[in-house]
C-alpha cells in the first residue's frame, strides 16, 4: 500500500467527539494505541503526540486523583513509568525525559476525568522535530511506526506484570 496516510482520516480523527474514555475503551476494545494492559496499569501511545514516542501510562481503574489509587496501583504505576522510560531508552535511545501528570483542565489535561502520566522522550535539538510533528498529516503514520517498534517490548513486559 502506497498512502500511508490520508488527510481525510486525519479530518475524521479530529471530528471524534465521543464520551467514550480512551483508556477505558483503549483497555476494554481498542487496542490500536494500546502497548500494554497489566493488572493495575496500562500504556498507551498518544494519540496526539508532543513528538515521536509520547506514552501515555494510566491506571486501569477510571479514577481522577492520585488520592484515589490504593498502595499497590502506586507502587504499580511508578514502576511501569520506570520500565516504559526503561523501553523507549532502549529502542529510541534519547537524551532525556519529561515525565508528568497534567491535574484538570487548567493544568493542560486532555482528558481529566482519567488521571494518566505524560512521557516525553527529548533529543538534543529536537524543538525542530517538535515543529514537524505540529504537522497533523505526519503524525498516524509515525505512531503505527512507532506502536510496531515498541509493542514487542510491552508484550515481554505484560507477560511479567501478570505473573
Ligand atoms: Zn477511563
Amino acid at each position: 500500500m502506497k498512502t500511508m496516510w490520508a488527510p481525510w482520516r486525519m479530518e475524521y480523527i479530529l471530528s471524534e467527539k465521543t464520551d467514550v474514555c480512551v483508556f477505558c475503551d483503549g483497555f476494554a476494545n481498542n487496542d490500536d494505541l494500546t502497548l500494554l494492559k497489566g493488572n493495575d496499569t496500562m500504556v498507551m501511545m498518544n494519540k496526539f503526540p508532543y513528538i515521536n514516542g509520547h506514552l501515555l501510562v494510566a491506571p486501569v481503574r477510571h479514577i481522577s486523583c492520585l488520592d484515589q489509587l490504593s498502595k499497590p496501583e502506586m507502587g504499580e504505576l511508578l514502576s511501569t513509568v520506570d520500565r516504559s522510560v526503561q523501553i523507549l531508552k532502549e529502542v529510541m535511545k534519547p537524551d532525556g525525559f519529561n515525565v508528568g501528570l497534567n491535574l484538570g483542565k487548567v493544568a493542560g489535561a486532555g482528558v481529566e476525568e482519567h488521571l494518566h502520566f505524560h512521557i516525553v522522550p527529548r533529543w538534543f535539538g529536537d524543538t525542530n522535530a517538535l515543529t514537524v510533528f505540529a504537522d497533523v498529516r505526519v503524525i498516524p503514520e509515525h505512531i503505527k511506526a512507532t506502536y510496531d517498534n515498541l509493542k514487542p517490548y510491552f508484550n515481554k513486559l505484560e507477560l511479567t506484570t501478570k505473573n
